[in-house]
């Protein structure tokens, strides 16, 4: 009697929950794939007072807050560094006109030079612009083709601010969707529609979690890669990066910056093309101004006499932004210059064009002793 009714009722509950299945994933599906969902997270945006979110109709799709993660380390290399330019990279690079630190980023993120040459795994639309590049069993292709493809990026993505950057954007995912991009981030008042940390959210999901994702380490050792130094002309280091007795305290600390000896009135540039992200003042820091780079970068410059730029600017590389000085808690006038990647602070004179920069020694692009995870 109890068996007869028990085995009708468990058909039944299986089906009760594929029910609730179906339900959930149609609610993801009109949440993740109609305007509707971006309605809603247009709603949460303006309840927490972010005023900068995309317009809701040009990103409806769009969940990420942020378009890259860490840099990726794999097992084998403990530390993740772009190494020097070789000599077969910089002529290729002269060859086809193209930026020769984009070309060395890319080979560093996805092939190296070997005896046999330089060669790196094709980006997924490199074909679109090398049609005939001969492609290995492994997906490699010759350096020479990359610049070729690259240099026909850069037509297909016209001039103007960041070409080299969206060049190189539309080897992973076509000039189509990179110029799409940024004239609907430039309609809605981005004020750095070519950089991909502004038009990102305007991709379509599937290319923003897909493709691109291939471009973002490339875009960012390519930052790294190419760091103005903040102040123009020779100065001495007065304290560099890491440990050391402090001269007001006397503690021994760990010092997050690198002192520049500039006399007070030096012009400083910003290190790339980015936004401010502060001006401010405070009695440790004086006047002091924090730019974001994008990607994870973020520079720092304090004990200003004058900051030239406020929140919000948006400043392209090598701008003049501020006059050193000397306020806040100091000895004398220097700069106090921040490097951070990831929100870690690094040693800025191992970067870009610092002048104390060994350029024969790899750039490391994670943080020391930092655990970068995959983003
Ligand atoms: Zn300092």
């Amino acid at each position: 009697m109890t068996s007869t009714k028990k085995t009708p009722a468990q058909p039944r509950q299986r089906r009760g929950l594929l029910d609730v299945l179906l339900a959930l994933s149609l609610l993801y599906g009109v949440y993740a794939k109609t305007p509707l969902g971006a309605v809603g997270e247009t709603l949460i945006n303006v309840a927490r007072g972010q005023k900068d979110h995309p317009s809701w109709l040009a990103s409806f799709g769009g969940r990420e807050t942020s378009v890259a993660g860490r840099p990726t380390t794999s097992s084998t290399t403990p530390q993740h560094t772009q190494a020097p330019m070789p000599t077969e990279l910089a002529n290729s690079a002269a060859k086809h006109k193209v930026d020769a630190d984009m070309l060395a980023a890319l080979i560093g993120e996805r092939g190296g030079c070997f005896s046999a040459g330089c060669s790196l795994r094709a980006p997924d639309a490199l074909r679109t612009y090398a049609p005939d590049a001969p492609v290995d069993s492994g997906g490699n292709v010759p350096l020479d083709q990359v610049a070729m493809a690259m240099a026909k990026a850069q037509v297909a993505v016209g001039g103007g601010p960041l070409a080299a950057e969206r060049a190189l954007e539309a080897l992973f995912i076509g000039d189509a969707a990179v110029t799409r991009a940024v004239s609907l981030a430039r309609s809605s008042g981005s004020a750095l529609a070519e950089d991909v940390d502004a038009h990102a959210d305007y991709l379509t999901p599937s290319v923003r979690r897909g493709a691109l994702q291939g471009a973002l380490p490339v875009l960012y050792a390519h930052r790294l890669r190419t760091l103005a130094w903040p102040a123009e002309g020779t100065w001495r280091i007065s304290s560099p990066f890491g440990e050391r007795i402090h001269p007001v305290t006397g503690e021994r600390k760990h010092h997050n910056g690198t002192d520049v000896a500039v006399p007070v009135g030096t012009p400083l540039v910003a290190s790339h093309h980015g936004t401010v992200k502060r001006s401010s003042e405070d009695s440790i820091s004086g006047t002091y101004l924090v730019l974001s780079l994008g990607l994870g970068i973020e520079v720092t410059y304090c004990h200003l006499s004058q900051a030239e730029v406020r929140s919000g600017e948006a400043v392209g590389r090598a701008q003049r932004i501020a006059l050193s000085g000397a306020t806040g808690r100091i000895t004398g006038p220097h700069l106090h210059y921040i490097l951070r990647l990831h929100g870690d602070a690094v040693d800025a004179e191992q970067y870009g064009e610092s002048p104390t920069r060994n350029a024969d020694a790899p750039m490391p692009l994670a943080p020391a002793g930092g655990t970068p995870s995959p983003g």
